[in-house]
């Protein structure tokens, strides 16, 4: 059989995008920059979503819905914001077409102008505090923590299959608070649910950190992130959370009394993930002959094929299978039982493997006689007969093992391609031979970032939080630095 997608040593970027479109998650659509994302693949984003809504309510957060256009006015209330984004918005300007046949059929109708254009949302902060401002008034309606589903648009001019679109869909959270402080902790707290989440439910590893000023939200004081390694070495940002000071609250002067009845600014923060963190499940786990998909976020978590030639021989095979399925489910393990005959078991098998299935079990006749299955686990390929009595806990105990496994791995790759390096000629000679993570010393100035980019297309993805101080002296200027930052090239 032809190989469905080519190899990750041949073309990283395109055994990518072959992926994503074999494996039904997505394919491009009319609108450059936008995509169309397929059952398959939504049914991931589904879980992902389902688990993260699920923590952010644990955390005590309700969601809300705030308007897609928002009034261009609202925009430049806050300066750095609209720096920010007015590069890449979307504008409303007209609200009718006409025929006009000489001018070659439909046309906007001129007549239709609107008289305050609007912005299809990149972000909703202005949109929000300007409720916000309706919704507090004294130290008693905060903390205020609302989160959106929405599906938001950034007309980005280099575009990748859910790592980087025109239009995404994410979460965004908006919290309003009474100090600075609480502000502060619901920031890290949310970046810690969001690392949480990267490592247990997608088994990637992740770095926290903060951006350094260049690299930060617009509009925000502090932009937390997490970053994680892909299999070509190179980071990926995976989620960001915002501490926005009082700029939001002042812009849309949202204020509250204290308990002195003394008015104040509000603190705010605002936080998001969005379907990229799509792009970073397949890259980081996937191989050459498909998704790896982990068990927790897997929307199959396990296929049953049956292999048989007569009519009688599938009616015995599915009354074992039906068994299994049944009791797999009431473990809430989702099983997909294949019986179709409209295509051979090899074929199931490639397209299983190709969807990151994480377990298979096939029985055969043969199986029946001897009272055994064949399991085969999708991350390492394994296979082996285990007693039909024994399936279920098997399948229950290999589902935890994979989801391990796979973090495992990602992790030992990313610790094999992280490296400490303390001058720029080591620096660029790791650059262009493996990439990967790259502690060294910054004197902590945008023009000497900007140069190492300009140079080596290496960026500063994080100041690590974690990271210990350390003197030493920045790798291009010399001049003295208290610690490491985490440099590497980045989607
Ligand atoms: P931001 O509002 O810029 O902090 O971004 C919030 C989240 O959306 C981050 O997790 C980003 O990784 C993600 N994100 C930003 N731009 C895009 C894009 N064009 N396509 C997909 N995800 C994006």
């Amino acid at each position: 059989m032809s190989k469905a997608i080519p190899s990750r040593s041949e073309d990283y970027s395109l055994w990518y995008n072959e992926l994503v479109k074999k494996a039904g998650l997505a394919e491009n659509s009319p609108v450059r920059g936008c995509m169309v994302i397929k059952p398959y693949g939504f049914a991931i984003w589904e879980k992902m979503q389902q688990t993260l809504d699920k923590m952010f309510k644990d955390t005590g957060h309700s969601n809300a819905y705030f308007p897609l256009f928002i009034p261009k006015s609202f925009f430049s209330r806050e300066a750095d914001h609209v720096e920010g984004f007015a590069k890449e918005c979307a504008v409303v300007t007209h609200y009718r077409l006409k025929n006009d046949e000489e001018n070659g059929g439909v046309v906007v109708d001129p007549d239709a102008k609107l008289e305050e254009e609007l912005i299809v949302r990149p972000t909703s902060e202005t949109v929000i505090w300007d409720s916000y401002k309706n919704w507090i008034q004294s130290y008693r309606d905060l903390p205020l923590l609302i989160n959106q589903w929405a599906n938001v648009v950034r007309w980005e001019m280099r575009t990748r299959l859910f790592l980087r679109t025109a239009e995404f869909l994410w979460q965004e959270g908006h919290t309003a608070h009474a100090t600075k402080n609480e502000a502060i902790e619901e920031t890290e707290q949310m970046l810690n649910v969001y690392a949480d989440f990267v490592e247990n439910f997608m088994a990637l590893p992740v770095t926290k950190g903060v951006k350094t000023a260049n690299e930060r939200f617009a509009g925000a004081v502090e932009t937390y992130c997490i970053e994680a390694m892909m299999q070509d070495g190179k980071a990926l940002q995976a989620g960001t959370s915002h501490f926005l000071g009082q700029n939001f609250a002042k812009a849309f002067d949202v204020k509250f009394a204290n308990k002195e009845g003394k008015e104040e600014f509000v603190w705010g923060t605002s936080w998001g993930v969005s379907t990229r963190l799509m792009g970073a499940l397949i890259m980081a786990h996937s191989d050459d002959d498909g998704l790896v998909l982990p068990p927790n976020l897997a929307p199959i978590q396990v296929v049953i094929v049956p292999i048989y030639r007569k009519d009688e021989e599938l009616a015995a095979i599915s009354e074992v299978a039906e068994k299994f399925a049944s009791e797999l489910r009431s473990k809430n393990i989702s099983v997909q039982f294949d019986k179709r005959d409209t295509h051979k078991p090899g074929w199931k098998f490639a397209e299983y493997e190709l969807k990151g299935v994480p377990v298979r079990i096939a029985i055969g006749p043969k199986d029946l006689q001897k009272g055994t299955v064949e399991i085969a686990r999708r991350d390492t390929k394994e296979k082996q007969f285990v007693q039909q009595s024994d399936t279920v806990g098997f399948v229950e105990k290999l589902l935890q093992e994979i989801q391990e496994n796979i973090h495992n791995k990602a992790k030992s790759f990313e610790q094999e391609n992280t490296h400490k390096v303390d001058t720029y000629e080591e620096f660029k000679e790791l650059l262009k031979k493996d990439g990967g993570f790259i502690y060294a010393h910054w004197d902590g100035t945008s023009e000497t970032e900007e140069k190492i980019k300009q140079e080596t297309k290496a960026t500063i993805r994080c100041i690590p939080l974690n990271s210990e101080k350390e003197e030493g002296t920045c790798i291009y200027s010399g001049k003295p630095s208290t610690q490491r930052v985490l440099f590497a090239k980045a989607y």
